[in-house]
């Protein structure tokens, strides 16, 4: 099998979480399964071995695990941006809209030096709003963004093309319906 059907094999869909209609999939089991983490983590990193990458930047909380994983593998260094009030530091801050209502993320002011290469990793893209936020955030610190990286793309919600027409290239693994 591909690596990509391996992924898609070893990703858990919970129906009806987190409400009634919506099919949740479920990394943790992709996680709990060596050979699979191992893949997806170089799978995603593949174009830029070797390069000088200089930050990856997790959201808060599965990009965290991925991110992490990564930055080992690129040699980077690691970067959390976190839903509002969870960093000790100065932040600076981005809103984005939600089904209902707002939400609201930050990065420590600090964390990126103007310039730097930074890769924006999280677990799955779906409306792209969420990397969107992430994008307008780094970008008020001046990074430079190389790539957003997702194991899962849900291409029916746009996320990508949005994410595309920031000018950020886009990197998923498998797709779901
Ligand atoms: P977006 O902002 O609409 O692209 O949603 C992406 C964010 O919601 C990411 O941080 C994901 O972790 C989370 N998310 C949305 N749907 C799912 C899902 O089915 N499984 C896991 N995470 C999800």
């Amino acid at each position: 099998a591909s690596v990509s059907d391996e992924l898609t094999a070893a990703i858990r869909t919970i129906p009806d979480y987190p409400r009634k209609g919506i099919l949740f999939r479920d990394i943790t089991t992709l996680l709990g399964n060596a050979k699979a983490f191992r893949q997806a983590v170089d799978a995603l990193v593949q174009p830029w071995a070797g390069s000088k990458i200089d930050q990856i930047v997790g959201i808060e909380a599965r990009g965290f695990i991925l991110g992490g994983a990564v930055a080992h593998q690129l040699s980077a260094g690691f970067v959390p941006i976190r839903k509002a009030g969870k960093l000790p530091y100065e932040t600076v801050s981005a809103s984005y809209s939600l089904e209902y209502g707002l939400d609201e993320i930050e990065i420590h002011k600090d964390a990126i030096q103007p310039g730097q290469k930074v890769i924006l990793v999280d677990d799955l893209i779906a409306t792209g709003g969420t990397a969107e936020a992430a994008i307008n955030l780094l970008r008020s610190v001046g990074a430079d963004i190389v790539a957003a990286c997702f194991i899962i793309d849900l291409p029916d919600l746009g996320g990508r093309k949005k994410i595309e027409a920031l000018g950020v290239p886009v990197r998923t693994l498998v797709e779901f319906e």
